[in-house]
């Protein structure tokens, strides 16, 4: 029986999900916004649908919501799209929590555009140090690029405070809302934010769609990351294009509808459920937690389990590498993560080698905890898994952990 731990890189689909998009495929499809056909209207039906249904889980109003391939490409738009508008010597404010997704497309318009990146530092329980913030945060930032939630130690950030710092210096405020959506109930609207970015796949939706929210000033003020098909209005005559207002500026190109009406589903499975599965994930995170700090040799990293993270929790074995230890426990059919998670500023503070990390979702079960720490126990006490530095570590590299 497999035990899946690793929530935080990828939930399973929702069942309905599945459903809706396979009712979606067999009902026909054609190309949206594409054709006077039925097939075609279907498409655009369905797809415009599921862009409403997706803006109302969110608290977001379908003006300001555009469908992406995810998290990533999210990220992507507001960062190369925002770049036009920076200055030699403007700073852009990341924290130490930020996943590649989010610092290295900012890193790379720093670059671009001589500007300096600036860390707001964390606080000892994880979180984002929001006193910190104050100062980091000046007349010179024009955004503030933060993640709702640690992908690794699992905190949730104090997005509001940071709104509210950020826009009273003038500056944007852009959320890497990968890790949060699927464990808390998420309002965009109410968050205040500028761009909140998300991947249907973590959320018990398909790969390959997620969504990317714009508040009407800065959505107004990007340029689009991709140019094609589907999000001009005309071609004048000479030439010069009129691009489409709204969201369709921003998705170039053949969308893909089956995702959309696989990641409104999986919204509607969620729907009025957040609390519970909040709740319940907590519970489940406060088992994991004193199971795994009972257990000799076993560091845990980031705060104590509380109102103020989710069910994401890191930690090394003394003298085992963290990819031996995922292995050993894939072995017996456990599966979580090792390595720098793709945070590696934050990964490598916490430990060298990188960390393990077991994710929980909304269906993990106290049987699994238990099961889970038995195959730990019977890891840390098998000194031959044991391996004193380096040596016997795996060669997995920091980009396929
Ligand atoms: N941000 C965070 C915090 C994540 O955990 C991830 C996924 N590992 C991403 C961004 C990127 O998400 P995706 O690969 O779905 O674009």
């Amino acid at each position: 029986m497999e035990i899946y731990l690793d929530h935080a890189a990828t939930t399973r689909i929702a069942p309905e999900a599945l459903r809706a998009m396979v009712v979606f495929e067999e009902s026909g499809r054609g190309n949206p916004f594409r054709g006077v056909h039925d097939a075609a209207y279907r498409s655009t039906i369905a797809y415009e649908d599921a862009r409403k249904t997706v803006a109302d889980f969110f608290g977001a109003f379908v003006e300001q919501t555009i469908f992406t391939k995810g998290t990533t490409e999210g990220l992507n738009i507001v960062a190369s799209g925002f770049a036009r508008h920076l200055q030699p010597g403007d700073e852009i404010v990341l924290s130490l929590l930020e996943h590649h997704a989010q610092s290295l497309p900012w890193r790379a318009v720093a670059e671009s555009k001589g500007c300096t990146i600036r860390f707001i530092p964390l606080a000892e329980d994880g979180l984002v140090d929001v006193e910190a913030a104050r100062k980091v945060i000046t007349q010179k930032t024009k955004i503030v690029a933060v993640t709702h939630i640690s992908n690794i130690l699992g905190s949730i950030v104090h997005i509001k405070e940071i709104v509210e710092i950020a826009h009273a210096v003038g500056a944007f405020v852009c959320i890497d809302g990968a890790q949060a959506a699927g464990h808390i109930p998420v309002n965009v609207q109410d968050l205040g934010v500028d761009a909140y970015a998300v991947s249907a796949h973590k959320m018990y939706g398909p790969m390959g769609i997620g969504v990317l929210f714009l508040s009407p000033k800065l959505q107004d003020m990007l340029q689009p990351l991709l140019f094609g098909g589907g999000m001009i209005e005309e071609i004048l005559a000479d030439g010069c294009p009129v691009f489409a207002e709204g969201t369709r500026r921003f998705e170039a190109g053949t969308p893909n509808v089956t995702g959309a009406v696989g990641f409104a589903a999986a919204c509607n499975a969620l729907r009025g459920k957040r609390q519970d599965i909040l709740r319940h994930e907590q519970e489940m995170t406060r088992m994991f937690w004193e199971s795994l700090s009972a257990i000799d040799h076993v560091v845990l990293y980031g705060s104590k389990p509380g109102d103020h993270r989710i069910g994401v929790i890191s930690f090394s074995v003394k003298e085992m590498h963290p990819h031996d230890v995922a292995q050993a426990l894939a072995d017996k059919g456990v599966a979580v993560r090792a390595g720098f998670h793709c945070a590696a500023t934050l990964a490598r503070c916490l430990h060298p080698d990188g960390v393990v990390r077991v994710s929980i979702g909304k269906d993990t079960t106290r049987e699994e905890c238990g099961m889970f720490l038995d195959v730990m126990r019977r890891i840390v006490c098998h000194s031959d898994r044991r391996v004193a530095g380096r040596e016997g570590a795996s060669s997995q590299t920091e980009e396929s952990s």
